[in-house]
């Protein structure tokens, strides 16, 4: 995000969600003025690239829903961190100027966040949820509880 007095870049130095959408705080790196952003929720500007290569809208939600089934019974995540996780990864990839993202992109900064929660989790997300490109599949991922055993990860039925 560019300064609005000189132009250059700035850092976000807090974020906060409002019902008006994402709240940031940002410092500029060179004058060092502060200016507060504002995005509407879902950020708008971020766009997903499908498998197909066509480009979809980002929707954390849907993020969101394969998260839950990822880390269904492990009662070491709690759903606030998953919202994190979501909101993150989102504010990461927007702060970074992006303006497409891949689901393989979109599924290290997921792995990343989560194995510092739960690697089981993690664990279960790389060997069930990844395609052999590494994108992050979500409509055809199968519920945690059809998956078929993998490679000798604890149950957590
Ligand atoms: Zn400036």
């Amino acid at each position: 995000m560019q300064c609005p007095f000189c132009g250059s870049s700035s850092n976000v130095t807090e974020t906060r969600e409002s019902p008006d959408g994402t709240r940031r705080r940002r410092v500029c790196s060179t004058c060092k003025r502060r200016f507060t952003t504002y995005e509407r929720v879902g950020s708008p500007g971020l766009r997903v690239e499908k498998r197909d290569g066509d480009l979809e809208p980002f929707d954390s939600e849907k993020l969101m829903i394969a998260l839950e089934r990822i880390t269904a019974h492990r009662s070491v995540v709690r759903p606030e961190d998953l919202k994190r996780i979501v909101r993150d990864v989102e504010a990461t990839l927007v702060d970074a100027g992006a303006r497409t993202a891949s689901w393989s992109a979109i599924a290290r900064l997921v792995l990343g966040r989560l194995e510092a929660i739960d690697r089981v989790s993690a664990d279960r997300l790389r060997v069930n949820y990844l395609d052999d490109d590494g994108r992050l599949r979500l409509e055809d991922a199968a519920p945690a509880e059809e998956a078929p055993p993998q490679l000798g990860l604890p149950s957590v039925e």
